[in-house]
C-alpha cells in the first residue's frame, strides 16, 4: 500500500520519543510519529516515578541531568506553545544517603564542576531535616525474612542533599505536552499503529512498515520504543556493532501513605535515595509515598523477553519487601496488608546507561536503554537527537567526530559519545537505576 512520505519517522510517542519529534519539528522536519498504544506516555511513562535528581556516575550523566531540570523548572517556556494543562515540577529536594558503593568522593567532584548547589548532611543534620527518620546504617540490604534485617547497628550515615531535585506531578501528561507542541509546530501522531518493518536500500533505511500493510517512506527513522527498543532494532537487522546490549525488566513501586511529619503543610516531604536500603522515597503533595527499589543484590531481578505479558498488578511479595524497608527506614510508616502501586518495565541497558547514537543502518538512530532513569533528562534527550541528525546527516561521522553539545541553559559541553553504542563497557556506573 503506498503512503505519504516524511522526513523522520519516530517509533514510539513515550516521553523520549515524544521530546524528539518535538526538537526536529522545531527544526523544520517533517515528522511522523507512530504508536501502537492509545495515546502519548501510554508505554513505560505512564509509570515512572518521574524524580528528577543529579547523581549519576559520569560527568556527561550529571550535566545531562541538571541541564535538563532546568526544561522541567521552565516548562511552558520550554514547549513554546500553548497546549492546555501543564505538567508540573515539584521542587522538594533530594537526600541522597551514604553508601559506600556511590560514594559522596565520585560524585561530589561532578556536582562542583557542573555548579549544582549541594549540602553535606551529618547523621545529626539529617534526623533534623527529615523529622522521624531512622539513621541507621545496615548496608547491604537484606531480605525482610533475613534474621538479621531487624538487627541493630552501631553505625549512622549522613547524606548529600541537593534542594534543586524533585519530581514531576504526572509524567504522562508531561509526555502528552510534548506531543502537544510538537504537533503545533507540524508534526503528525498516529496512535493504535503498529511497526512490522524496517525496509532499507544501499545500506541506508527507506521506509517503515506498518501492521496494517501500509508504509511509510522516509530518510530517518529514530527508535524511541522504550522497552521494545530491541525488538524494532532486530527488525531492523541493527546492533552489529553495539558493544551494550538492552533488556526490559519489570520493576514495582509502592503506594502507601507518608508518615505523619514526612513533608510538612501537605507539602511532599524531600526524596530519598536510600541504595543503604535498596530503596527509593517520593512523597507527594497531600500525603502519599512512593516506595521505589534500587536493585539490590538479594532480590532477584524479574528480566522478561516480552514487555507485552508484564503483568500489571503489584505483587504482596515485592511490595512488603519495598515497604518494609521503607518502614525501616521512616519507623512511623504504616505497612498495609493490601499490595497498592504501578508496574513498570525499565529498558535497561547492561551498564544502566543509555544509548542516543546512529547505528550501522544509514538513516537509522536509537534513543533507547533508558535504564529506568531517563524521564528526567527527556527536555534535553530531543536535542541529543536533532544534534546527532543533523551532524550525521550533513556528512559527518558522530562516531568519529561526535557531537558536543552546548547546554543553553547551564553552558556545560556534554561529549555525546559518552551515550554512544560502541562506548567501551566500564565499571564507574552504579549497576543499579541510579545509572
Ligand atoms: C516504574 C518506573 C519508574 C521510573 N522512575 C523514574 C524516575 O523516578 N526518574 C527518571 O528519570 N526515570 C524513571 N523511569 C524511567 C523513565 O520513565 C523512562 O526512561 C522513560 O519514561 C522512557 O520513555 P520512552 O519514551 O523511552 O519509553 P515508553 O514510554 O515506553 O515509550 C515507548 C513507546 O513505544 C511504543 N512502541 C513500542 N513498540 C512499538 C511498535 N512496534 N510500533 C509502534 N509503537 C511501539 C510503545 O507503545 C510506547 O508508547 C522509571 C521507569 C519505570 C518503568
Amino acid at each position: 500500500m503506498p503512503g505519504k512520505r516524511t522526513d523522520v519517522v519516530v517509533i514510539g510517542s513515550g516521553v523520549i520519543g515524544a521530546s524528539v519529534a518535538l526538537e526536529l519539528a522545531r527544526r523544520g522536519r517533517q515528522v511522523t510519529v507512530v504508536d501502537k498504544a492509545g495515546g502519548a506516555g501510554h508505554g513505560s511513562t505512564s509509570a515512572s516515578s518521574a524524580v528528577v535528581r543529579f547523581n549519576f556516575s559520569t560527568a556527561a550523566g550529571v550535566a545531562t541531568a541538571w541541564e535538563a531540570h532546568f526544561g522541567w523548572r521552565s516548562w511552558a517556556e520550554h514547549l513554546g506553545r500553548e497546549v492546555g494543562p501543564l505538567a508540573r515540577y515539584v521542587r522538594c529536594g533530594m537526600a541522597m544517603l551514604d553508601v559506600d558503593v556511590a560514594p559522596r568522593s565520585v560524585y561530589l567532584p561532578l556536582f562542583r564542576n557542573a555548579g549544582i548547589p549541594f549540602e553535606e548532611w551529618t547523621s545529626v543534620d539529617l534526623s533534623e531535616r527529615i523529622p522521624g527518620i531512622d539513621v541507621g546504617r545496615y548496608w547491604p540490604p537484606k531480605r525482610i525474612d533475613d534474621d538479621e534485617f531487624w538487627a541493630e547497628t552501631g553505625t549512622t550515615l549522613g547524606a548529600v542533599y541537593t534542594p534543586d531535585a524533585g519530581y514531576v506531578n504526572d509524567p504522562q501528561l508531561a509526555a502528552q505536552n510534548l506531543a502537544a507542541a510538537a504537533r503545533a509546530h507540524g508534526a503528525e501522531f498516529r496512535f493504535h499503529t503498529s511497526v512490522r518493518g524496517i525496509e532499507r536500500a544501499h545500506g541506508r533505511v527507506t521506509a517503515v512498515t506498518l501492521a496494517d500493510g501500509s508504509r511509510i517512506p522516509c530518510g530517518v527513522v529514530v527508535n524511541a520504543a522504550g522497552p521494545w527498543s530491541t525488538r524494532i532494532n532486530e527488525l531492523a537487522s541493527v546492533g552489529s556493532d553495539f558493544t551494550v546490549g538492552c533488556r526490559p525488566l519489570r520493576q514495582e513501586v509502592a503506594h502507601v501513605a507518608a508518615p505523619v511529619g514526612f513533608g510538612a503543610d501537605n507539602r511532599a516531604g524531600i526524596c530519598v535515595a536510600d541504595m543503604d536500603l535498596g530503596i527509593y522515597l517520593r512523597g507527594e503533595a497531600g500525603g502519599g509515598l512512593l516506595v521505589g527499589g534500587t536493585e539490590p543484590e538479594c532480590d532477584p531481578l524479574q528480566w522478561v523477553d516480552d514487555p507485552d505479558a508484564v503483568t500489571a498488578h503489584p505483587t504482596t511479595a515485592v511490595f512488603e519487601a519495598q515497604v518494609t524497608r521503607a518502614a525501616r527506614r521512616l519507623p512511623a510508616l504504616e505497612i498495609p496488608n493490601r499490595a497498592r502501586g504501578v508496574v513498570g518495565v525499565y529498558d535497561v541497558a547492561d551498564d544502566w546507561t543509555p544509548i542516543y547514537d546512529r547505528t550501522e543502518l544509514n538513516g537509522f538512530y536509537v534513543a533507547m536503554g533508558t535504564s529506568g532513569n531517563q524521564f528526567k533528562n527527556a527536555p534535553v534527550v530531543g536535542k541529543f537527537l536533532a544534534a546527532i541528525i543533523e551532524q550525521t546527516e550533513n556528512g559527518v561521522d558522530h562516531d568519529e567526530r561526535p557531537v558536543r553539545f552546548v547546554g543553553e541553559h547551564t553552558g556545560l559541553a556534554i561529549d555525546l559519545s559518552a551515550f554512544s553504542r560502541k562506548r567501551p563497557r566500564g565499571t564507574a556506573n552504579s549497576g543499579t537505576v541510579l545509572g
